[in-house]
């Protein structure tokens, strides 16, 4: 085998300069923007982007109720706040997510309680979520990590058991679908989020979708300084943000939403080369398929390293394939160790006279030591390049001993 790049041997992706880039710009963007700018309806109350933008999204996912917002975040903020989540409840939350996911409870004056995942498919363990219900468990936030749906059957009937609200953590996984049905619309609310990094995006925004429409008009009103549809704009009826989607993002997410089946296309022809390619490979695992996942959003190509990790190598692993031209990451730092997680929930726990939770999330932090991921963009470009990213990631995994030297 060749000489790692991080070692001085030629990089992988040499004649590609690196992965695709992400965002492209696409016929029709400019235009769309330029509409919007011409128009004078820059905001959402006057213009129409944003209002057919999330019927239009909401539709995608085979939701009734679809509203668009400034981002992911405060679209799970939204979320629990429109499913009465408030001071004092505890939601459950997997501890190997993005921040965010944790934080939104805590900004709404909620306990996170993490469940540990399960450590083939990095996402919630419904029999850890089991463990750690009390009698203050309001709420659960299943994350659909990378793009892999969460076990969704059975945390609704976990929800049924002990009356709880069940909010999907959608932000990487547009497009997603369990057993047929779009993500999203199989709990109470599902969020999403249109950062940069997702696989569509506006620089910012975000969604909820659902499929009351009670959660609808609550949804509306939240985001709307408490205005309610159909009402009149000084008619506050209920204390609400203001976190409306301005037109340009809405237009320029209609383009995005546009694309996305195509772009998604591309990224599963590719997701399904690199198993061809890496499923097998000493050192390297990948999680078995879900057969009730009938399509995948995509989002992270997710692989563990487990011998790597042990010998405390795996940071290094993703410098050798930033070296060859492939931007991995290393990943989550587990949420329960998170101090600004923890210092915010003692502080609340303390002030609300409650007790601490414990967190025991050893599978989080197994595989928050031996993952490895690559961003979607990897998965969009053309064969060459995705077999050159399968011999790059060969190539430092099987550099074990390289690697060693390396770190030492
Ligand atoms: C990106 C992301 C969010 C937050 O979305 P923002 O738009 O960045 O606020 C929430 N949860 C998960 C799992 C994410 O990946």
């Amino acid at each position: 085998m060749s000489a790692l790049a991080l070692n001085g041997g030629e990089a992988e992706l040499a004649r590609w300069g690196g992965l695709p880039h992400w965002p492209r710009v696409r016929e029709g963007d400019e235009e769309a923007l330029l509409g919007v700018l011409r128009s004078g309806n820059w905001g959402s109350t006057a213009g129409d982007q944003v209002a057919r933008f999330q019927q239009e999204f909401a539709a995608y996912q085979g939701a009734d109720e679809g509203i668009a917002l400034v981002n992911g975040t405060l679209a799970i903020v939204a979320a629990l706040r429109a499913c009465g989540v408030g001071l004092g409840d505890e939601v459950i939350v997997p501890p190997y997510t993005f921040i965010a996911t944790a934080a939104a409870p805590l900004l709404v004056g909620a306990v996170p309680v993490f469940a540990d995942v399960d450590p083939d498919s990095h996402l919630m363990d419904p029999e850890a979520v089991r463990s750690v219900i009390t009698p203050r468990t309001r709420a659960i936030i299943p994350v659909h990590l990378g793009g892999r749906a969460a076990d969704m059957d059975t945390f609704r009937q976990i929800a049924a058991e002990h009356d709880l609200r069940v909010i999907e953590d959608c932000a990487q996984a547009v497009g997603a679908r369990y057993k047929g049905a779009g993500v999203g619309t199989l709990g109470d609310v599902g969020t999403f989020s249109f950062q940069s990094s997702k696989n569509m995006s506006a620089g910012e925004g975000g969604a909820v979708v659902a499929n009351s429409s009670s959660m609808g008009e609550r949804l509306y009103s939240l985001i709307n300084v408490g205005r309610v549809r159909g009402g009149g704009w000084y008619e506050h009826r209920n204390l609400g943000y203001n976190l409306r989607m301005t037109e340009f993002q809405g237009a320029l997410l209609r383009r995005q939403l546009h694309h996305h089946p195509g772009d998604q296309e591309v990224r599963e022809r590719n997701a399904l080369i690199l198993d061809e390619e890496l499923r097998g490979v000493d050192g390297l695992y990948l999680s078995a398929p879900d057969p009730n996942l009938t399509s995948h959003g995509r989002h992270l190509y997710l692989m563990r390293v487990p011998e790597l990790g042990r010998k405390g190598l795996r940071d290094t692993a993703v410098d050798a394939l930033k070296a060859e031209g492939v931007e991995a990451s290393t990943g989550y730092v587990p949420l329960h160790r998170n101090r600004a997680i923890l210092d915010g929930t003692r502080a609340l726990a303390k002030s609300l006279g409650q007790e601490l939770p414990a967190s025991h999330c050893p599978m989080a932090e197994l595989v928050s030591r031996d993952t490895m991921w690559l961003p979607q963009q990897a998965l969009l470009g053309d064969d060459e390049l995705t077999h050159a990213i399968a011999r790059a990631v060969r190539k430092v995994v099987g550099a074990a001993a390289e690697l060693d030297a390396i770190a030492k």
